[in-house]
């Protein structure tokens, strides 16, 4: 059995591919494990054989122009073995066979993002996946078209903007105004005062709780530098 965007036109173009792998995964000249199975012979082996080629959502990924670059992966791991995510959260986190950058980016593509929206999202994007990977896919570009997808199904099946986008938004128009950042900066002293507690906020309310789950939140200080500098210089 195997998924159908592994059929190469010529045994030619194996011998590439069968160098390629071992090297760029365990830096091996060879494979030891390669098996080929070219039929049955009369009196030799099994009697039938049978290929199954599975799409399972292949198609689909064939479909998007951008993301169907991950179709041309060969799984030599390169890019998870560099990956500083996949490194300190493991294959398991990724809840899928296909971990790591590339898992990242396949799992939400043959999924669907309503079933694995947080993967786009497990990258830095410091695009070391894209630099040692020998069919050059574009990971970190895929990755932001997907986190794209993501944001735009909340936005479509709510009917109104992502509250994370709308947030964002509101905060862009803050720090891109002065007066308004001043502004925001006394609010939040006023505000903070109900959920202070030793001089740091443990707790945030609502949707904001995941903040505070594992750390606390350092709260507005007294007074700004630039409120102390207008107070002592100007
Ligand atoms: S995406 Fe590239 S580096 Fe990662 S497993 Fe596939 S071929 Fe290897």
């Amino acid at each position: 059995m195997m998924g159908l965007e592994k059929i190469i036109p010529a045994w030619q173009d194996f011998e590439v591919f069968l160098q390629l792998l071992p090297r760029s995964s365990t830096a091996e000249r060879m494979n030891p494990y390669t098996s080929f199975w070219t039929g049955v012979s009369e009196g030799d082996g099994p009697k039938e054989f049978h290929l199954v080629l599975l799409d399972n959502g292949r198609t689909k990924v064939l479909a998007d122009t951008m993301g169907r670059q991950a179709l041309n992966c060969i799984r030599c791991s390169a890019c998870l073995n560099i990956c500083p995510v996949y490194e300190r959260t493991g294959g398991h986190a990724y809840n899928s066979v296909y971990p790591g950058p590339i898992g990242a980016i396949l799992t939400p593509m043959l999924a669907g993002v309503e079933n694995a929206g947080s993967l786009p999202y497990a990258s830095s994007l410091c695009g070391a996946c894209y630099d040692v990977c020998p069919v050059k896919i574009n990971i970190p570009d895929v990755l932001v078209h997907l986190r794209g997808k993501v944001v735009r199904r909340k936005q479509d099946r709510w009917g109104w903007p992502d509250p994370e986008n709308l947030a964002m938004k509101i905060l862009a128009r803050i720090f891109a105004s002065p007066k308004l950042f001043a502004r925001s900066q006394k609010l939040g002293r006023i505000g903070q005062k109900l959920a202070m507690n030793k001089g740091f906020i443990e707790h945030l309310p609502g949707p904001l709780a995941g903040w505070t789950m594992t750390r606390d939140v350092y709260p507005v200080a007294q007074q700004t530098f630039r409120e102390w500098w207008e107070k002592t210089r100007s």
